[in-house]
């Protein structure tokens, strides 16, 4: 079984290190009706770009594997590395067979970003996604239903044929059971963390992020079924709540190193967007209205996500609380607003909750973990000394 677990991580690493999106470029090549669109972090409503037979490709950067030339001229220098590594890989020609790009409303750095591309890009439909503030459904509800329409009506346009609600009602369903296995794997690292290392679950999850649902849930299955054929042996380390990495991730080499100096990861918000609606999404009904209830009704937290009713220190402390976590590691990118504002309130919270704490900063090419490794490693040691 060990090599199965090897198979099914192997299998994950060969689409996230493929920065010429060669599966997509394969999926593309079945049918010359076939689209791709690609979405930036967080969230996008996938649902509604497979249902149009197209499919959905998160865009996260190119970590450490490539060097920044001409993004570097698009951006100033103290905004975070994700945005200039994805220019690159656009002006790279990375990106030439997708037929649209999907800018969720985050920051503004996306904003921008989403403005280059429709100048350097024409050809590809660009949609700045916005999303409610307001989540009343007569209000914010009725806002977003008719930013989906939007969306659905520009896909269908690309493709040149319309979307029934049980093509839309089907996808739902694929993704709901990619939600669930998600739940399973996240619930069994947080059961054993030492059998399911977050440098093995971030890759398995991410891949899911290029594969298509149905794939990526048979890849979740099979590195599950090998995991618990044949568990790793336990490890002596703190339960960590990792807090900050929504957007830009960071390098597998940092969550190794935070393993490596004692901490089981055990919460995060890394690729949050694959995990944002919590639940099933209904699969009855009009379909658009259902994916704006879940929206209203069960999406995640964030720093990027307002929701005035919600106070975000209260949601951390539900989670921490809930995956049994020892402390918390805020883990944002360097020059990430929404991250690095929030931060002082919830470390204040924590503060009043007694939980313990440590924070840094990384670049998606971070290469030198030493320092974090010492932080990490003293955050480690401090808990099981005093906690
Ligand atoms: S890392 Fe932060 S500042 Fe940069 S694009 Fe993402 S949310 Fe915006």
């Amino acid at each position: 079984m060990k090599h199965q677990r090897l198979d099914a991580l192997a299998r994950a690493d060969r689409v996230l290190n493929d920065l010429s999106y060669g599966y997509v470029q394969d999926w593309l090549g079945r049918g010359a009706d076939r689209h791709a669109v690609g979405y930036l972090p967080i969230y996008a409503p996938r649902e509604i770009i497979a249902a149009a037979g197209m499919i959905p490709v998160g865009v996260f950067g190119a970590g450490d594997a490539l060097d920044i030339v001409k993004g570097d001229a698009y951006f100033q220098s103290y905004i975070c590395h994700i945005p200039r590594s994805v220019i690159e890989m656009a002006l790279d020609g990375r990106f030439a067979t997708f037929s649209a790009f999907i800018f969720p409303a985050i920051c503004d750095v996306i904003r921008n970003l989403s403005g280059m591309w429709q100048m350097n890009f024409p050809d590809q439909y660009v949609k700045y996604l916005d999303y409610p503030q307001n989540f009343d459904p007569e209000v914010g509800g009725r806002f977003y239903r008719r930013e989906l329409e939007d969306l659905l009506e520009n896909l269908v346009r690309i493709s040149g044929r319309e979307v029934s609600d049980a093509e839309l009602h089907a996808a739902t369903a694929r993704y709901n059971e990619n939600r669930r296995l998600l739940d399973r794997l996240y619930d069994a690292r947080s059961r054993a963390p030492h059998n399911f290392p977050m440098s093995e679950v971030y890759r398995v999850v991410r891949a899911g992020s290029v594969l298509t649902v149905d794939d990526h849930n048979r890849l979740i299955l099979d590195y599950l079924a090998a995991a618990e054929a044949e568990p790793l042996p336990d490890q002596d380390r703190i339960r960590v709540y990792l807090v900050g990495a929504f957007c830009e991730q960071p390098p597998l080499g940092l969550l190794k190193t935070l393993e490596q100096a004692g901490c089981a990861l055990v919460g995060d918000d890394l690729l949050l967007g694959m995990r944002f609606i919590r639940g099933d999404v209904a699969t009855e009904g009009d379909p658009l209205d259902a994916l704006v209830a879940a929206y209203l009704t069960k999406c995640g937290w964030s720093s990027a996500v307002y929701d005035g009713d919600n106070p975000r220190e209260d949601k951390l402390v539900e989670d921490v609380r809930a995956c049994k976590a020892d402390g918390v590691i805020f883990c944002c990118p360097s020059f990430c607003d929404p991250a690095l504002l929030d931060r002082p309130m919830l470390q204040k919270r924590l503060d009043e909750e007694r939980v313990p704490y440590a924070s840094f900063q990384y670049s998606e090419n971070t290469g030198q973990f030493q320092v974090i490794r010492e932080q990490a490693g003293t955050f480690s040691d401090s808990i099981k000394l005093w906690e």
